[in-house]
């Protein structure tokens, strides 16, 4: 879970990268990262902390520069989401290394199952590691090929990696932009004055006024500078599996993803929960920000009202994102208030996305039950997650997801609800349908890869 951001050449590259970088911030606020490539001189700006901090004016400055070339910078850009790794600035990126043919920037949204094991190869052949990201595999990798060009170089590496990915490169002055042969992990190729851009998202492309082009298809690798593309297919095709977690929860509402769009899909979802799952109430409301389009879509099906009953502050990151359980906890009082005149007395239908730990939902009930709440009745726009996401999204092991070991009335016990409900699979595949092929490996331990 990370977003990656990418410009193919031009005069504002850095520009654009810091404002496309900005409108996926939703997908990583640990750390933000520039490299620029102009005319074969790289500048570099990596640092923990959110995009506006880390691209101050001294480093936009410095990135900008005056780019020496008629066709301009060339940039890729990154926001980090932890996963596996821990904090080390080390683990920031696009990684940037000088090998033998030049030097080489990687910026990686997703994770390969079969990291470990080629990390111990590559180790054994003498490899020195600095960080543990999935992108420094990629990078010994290339730099061991034996091919004479970098996308070429890319393709061997490719071959030794299992996983759910998207992934931008720069070297060679070229932008090269690929996804998983499954199409896992989101991104996409848009234009700007005749100028490839690539984002996880199209809300990045929307910001920088960049017209949307398309998807880059699974198992793609688009080479591009400036307005040209050359597009590969080495790999054996497999069965559309996009993550279905972006549309639940990751991407944000305005993008479309998969060519789906992320408001729409969360609609349906909530409207298809208010079918199986009614209850008499007076008032729907979300759990903002996560559940607001669910909720519409079950108040407008329902047609009971749908009031803002909690208010988020804008001050606090999203819960998750402090992997420290101690702060998680206190993360949700910080970042949720109720709103006592529209909760009081009232029978109330809460709608959130997803429920992972219990710790949350637990605590959003106790909220509410102290604004003065009649009765609460939890929806969930997803079927419980019961299985972890080997393909880069952050959900903990099994022994942690609290529907994996609890059934379903325990789970309402824990949050102290007085009903509980999640949409059932069927549901949730109709909601999805335009997504067209999707993997619910979270909810259903279908995998599309092979597992180590
Ligand atoms: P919890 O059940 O306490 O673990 O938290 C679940 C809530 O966190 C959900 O309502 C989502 O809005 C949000 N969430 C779900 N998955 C993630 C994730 N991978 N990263 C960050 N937040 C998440």
């Amino acid at each position: 879970m990370c977003g990656i951001f990418g410009v193919a050449g031009h005069r504002e590259a850095a520009n654009l990268t810091y404002l496309g970088l900005h409108a996926l911030q939703h997908r990583g606020q640990q750390a933000s990262g520039m490299v620029l490539w102009d005319e074969g001189h790289i500048r570099e700006v990596v640092k923990r902390g959110l995009v506006v901090d880390v691209f101050d004016d001294k480093a936009l400055q410095y990135l900008n520069g005056s780019p020496s070339g008629a066709a301009g910078g060339l940039t890729i850009g990154h926001v980090r989401y932890p996963k596996r790794e821990k904090h080390a600035l080390q683990n920031a990126q696009p990684l940037c290394v000088s090998y033998a043919r030049g030097p080489l920037g990687v910026a990686m949204d997703g994770a390969f199952v079969n990291y470990e094991e080629v990390r111990c190869q590559l180790e054994e052949k003498g490899a020195v590691f600095q960080s543990e990201t999935d992108a420094e595999v990629v990078m010994h990798l290339v730099a061991h090929a034996k091919a004479p060009a970098v996308e070429a170089s890319l393709i061997e590496a490719l071959g030794h990696l299992r996983g759910g990915y998207a992934m931008v490169l720069l070297a060679e002055g070229k932008l090269i932009a690929t996804r998983d042969i499954y199409g896992i992990r989101p991104l996409v190729l848009g234009k700007r004055d005749g100028i490839w851009v690539v984002s996880s998202e199209t809300t990045g492309l929307d910001l920088i006024e960049a017209d949307f082009v398309r998807e880059i298809e699974p198992g793609e690798i688009c080479v591009l500078q400036g307005g040209h593309l050359e597009s590969h297919f080495p790999f054996a095709k497999a069965k559309r599996a996009c993550c279905a977690f972006e549309h639940i929860y990751f991407a944000r509402l305005d993008s479309e993803v998969f060519g789906c769009s992320v408001h729409e899909a969360r609609k349906r979802m909530g409207a298809a929960l208010s079918r199986v799952h009614p209850v008499s109430a007076d008032v729907v409301i979300p759990v903002p920000d996560s559940g607001v389009a669910a909720a519409i879509g079950y108040a407008q099906a329902a047609r009971i009202p749908y009031e803002q009953g909690l208010i988020r502050s804008h001050y606090v990151g999203r819960t998750f994102i402090e992997p420290q359980q101690s702060i998680r906890n206190f993360g949700v009082k910080l970042k949720l208030s109720a709103v006592r005149s529209v909760l009081n007395a009232k029978r109330v239908v809460v709608v959130d996305d997803s429920i992972i730990r219990g710790t949350t939902s637990k605590k959003i009930v106790s909220l509410l039950r102290s604004a003065g709440v009649g009765e609460i009745h939890m929806r969930i726009a997803s079927p419980p997650t019961e299985w972890p996401c080997c393909y880069g999204i952050d959900t903990p092991s099994r022994a942690e997801l609290i529907s994996a070991s609890h059934s379903l009335e325990e789970v309402c016990t824990h949050i102290g609800a007085d009903t509980l409900a999640f949409l059932s699979p069927t549901g949730f595949k109709e909601a999805m349908q335009p997504a067209n092929g999707f993997c619910d490996a979270c909810v259903s331990g279908r995998y599309p890869t092979q597992l180590p």
